[in-house]
């Protein structure tokens, strides 16, 4: 007996233990399987013509061993396919899994991962699974009663492909296990859930038919068993758009994709052009668990004229939209194209361009249309474009720099750049900003209080990524962004900067003794009238921004050489300069603990440690 992996076992404790009120879904995920595992065969058989092709699947019940029954041919799985796939689950998620999801409920839990197989335990307290590889000598057998474990063992098995034996669990009030058994309910839940998959779903259906030539008046029925097709077969995206419906659409993303939600948006599309194909494209309403990490693979089903030839084409979606799913189907594809030529196939090339611009035109319309949908993807999905416009040294941004959204003081919540852009201040010349780990942090910082009250609009940056963005971008609508933690910022009429300028040099004594007694941690110590309330700010001159030394210092194997050169601000307007010109004028050496205790203060509003403590809390107490 081979136990599961630990995080299998919980998926599978999950299943067995399921609340969850859709168990039928398992029929589906079943019969998805199935008719990949043929798509693959399909596939080899062109190359191979050994390969039968009579590819379909095949349903049965046993009333009296209480079993059900799915069958397909199949490429099957080798002994190492079977540990591999049916013992393991969510393999590269397992530290995540743990640490992430422990608050989620069940049903957030099957939803987010993609639990085909497992989900056969809400409905079984036993499954073997009896199958036969392409290109393998044996067969074998995988058995489980779930939590054990599972077995492995060789048998004989003359056809390829896989039999899925599934022993019902007994009747509950809660759920009637027994119904699957039923012909009527197994091809309800097969026209229900997987009516377009594109092998035939055969089983033996047993109808009451009339004798023949039993008289009108009396007439004599028997029963008749045969072999049925359950489903139409015609691919969703074959079909005329008119006869698809919104609901269509969600279940096969829900199907094809395995995700228990539905998905955000639904596209059909015929197009036809200087290449034709068909696509149905999805956008999830989640984040997959691992979409933002290196395990994440983005890509596309590739179809040529209804044959799938690969499951992710990667080369079809750009990084930037990595987490839109779908499927593309084109005949103007050679079907034996290889992975390396795919690379520089001209036509895939012309469909990535073609399916890049489609998805563009989707996402303007959901902004301009349906904005609570549009900010829900942001949401989950945000940072994707923002990476977008920020990588390969900005060669998307125009592309992209449009559907971004932040965060807006004024309106409280997310605004486009052209909408900022249009609310702009008369005489306002640059975008205004403010970085910080959260909302509410950037809220606090000094340099924003007065700017709110002027009636500025500030954007609020809260991910790492968003002042390289900013950067990248220089400008939007040729307005220059602008940080309120910049020296160089300000909110000051000409007349207000030459006063400043008089306030400052009267001060000159004071400003240059502070910075002689902060040495190197400042560049420059000097008066501002940006500040309300608060005594003092920290500034950044040149090209490294205070956030910016946050990213880079909290990255992987960072030295904390990177730094902003700070300039100490000190309000003009703040008592606490009358204060320090007294002590500056009877006491001047006393104004090193005034300056350290001011630096470190400045330094705590922007969110950046305390620099040296020791010396921190003696000039405090010195000054008490
Ligand atoms: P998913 O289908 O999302 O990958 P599953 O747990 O449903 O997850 O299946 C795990 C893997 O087991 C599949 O990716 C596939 O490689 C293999 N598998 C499942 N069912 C079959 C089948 N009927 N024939 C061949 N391989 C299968």
């Amino acid at each position: 007996m081979k136990q599961f992996k630990t995080e299998s076992k919980r998926i599978l404790d999950l299943m067995i233990n399921s609340i969850y009120t859709n168990k039928e879904i398992f029929l589906r995920e079943l019969i998805s399987n199935a008719s990949d595992a043929i798509d693959k065969l399909k596939f080899i058989s062109l190359t191979d013509t050994s390969v039968i092709s009579n590819f379909e699947i095949n349903i049965s019940m046993d009333k009296d061993a209480k079993t059900l029954t799915i069958e397909d041919n199949g490429i099957g799985m080798t002994d190492k396919d079977l540990e591999k796939n049916l013992g393991t689950i969510a393999e590269s998620g397992t530290l995540k899994f743990k640490t992430e999801n422990a608050q989620k409920t069940d049903n957030e839990l099957i939803g987010q991962f993609g639990v085909g197989f497992y989900s056969a335990f809400m409905v079984a307290d036993k499954i073997e699974v009896y199958t036969k590889a392409y290109g393998a000598e044996k067969g074998y057998k995988w058995a489980s009663k779930g939590a054990e474990g599972y077995t492995i063992e060789e048998i004989e098995k003359d056809s390829l492909g896989s039999k899925i034996v599934l022993y019902l669990k007994a009747d509950t009030e809660d759920c009637k296990y027994s119904d699957f058994l039923e012909e009527y309910k197994i091809s309800a839940l097969v026209k229900e859930y997987s009516d377009y998959i594109r092998y035939p779903i055969k089983m033996e259906v047993t109808r009451s038919k009339r004798k023949e030539g039993s008289p009108d008046d009396k007439p004599e029925y028997e029963s008749v068993t045969q072999v049925e097709t359950l489903n139409s077969m015609v691919p969703l995206w074959k079909k005329p758009k008119a006869e698809v419906t919104e609901e269509n659409l969600k279940s096969f993303y829900k199907n094809e994709f395995h995700d228990f939600d539905d998905p955000l948006k639904c596209v059909y599309a015929k197009i036809e052009g200087t290449v034709t194909y068909d696509t149905l494209l999805f956008i999830p309403k989640r984040a997959p668990y691992d979409y933002y990490s290196k395990d994440y693979k983005k890509g596309v089903k590739l179809y040529c004229n209804g044959v799938m030839i690969m499951e992710k084409c990667e080369q079809l979606i750009p990084d930037h939209f990595g987490f839109v799913k779908g499927i593309v189907d084109s005949s103007d594809l050679s079907l034996n194209i290889s992975r390396e030529i795919l690379q520089q196939d001209r036509q895939v090339k012309a469909i990535a361009n073609s399916l890049e611009k489609k998805i563009t035109a989707e996402l303007k319309k959901m902004l301009e249309d349906d904005r609570e949908n549009y900010e829900k993807m942001f949401a989950e999905f945000g940072l994707s474009l923002k990476f977008g416009v920020y990588a390969g040294f900005g060669m998307n941004k125009d592309k992209l720099k449009d559907f971004l959204m932040f965060y807006s003081s004024k309106k409280e919540k997310l605004v486009t750049l052209s909408e900022y852009v249009k609310e702009m201040k008369d005489g306002q010349e640059e975008i205004y900003y403010a970085c910080g780990e959260s909302y509410e942090k950037i809220a606090a910082l000094p340099q924003i209080e007065l700017a709110k009250e002027k009636g500025y609009e500030i954007l609020f940056f809260k991910d790492g990524v968003d002042e390289f963005v900013a950067k990248i971008l220089i400008d939007y609508d040729g307005k220059k962004f602008k940080s309120v933690s910049e020296a160089d910022f300000s909110l000051d009429s000409d007349d207000e900067k030459k006063e400043l300028d008089k306030k400052n040099e009267e001060h000159k004594g004071l400003l240059s003794t502070i910075k002689e007694s902060l040495g190197d941690k400042v560049k420059e110590v000097r008066l501002t009238s940006k500040l309300k309330t608060y005594p003092v700010c920290l500034t950044a001159a040149g090209e490294v921004s205070i956030e910016m030394e946050k990213v880079f210092n909290s990255m992987p194997g960072a030295d904390g050489k990177m730094k902003a050169e700070k300039i100490l601000e000190i309000s003009s307007t703040h008592k606490i300069l009358d204060t320090l010109s007294k002590v500056y004028d009877k006491t001047p050496e006393k104004i090193a603990n005034y300056a350290t205790v001011l630096y470190e203060q400045a330094r705590l509003l922007e969110g950046l440690n305390i620099d040296d403590v020791t010396s921190f809390v003696t000039a405090m107490g010195e000054i008490i």
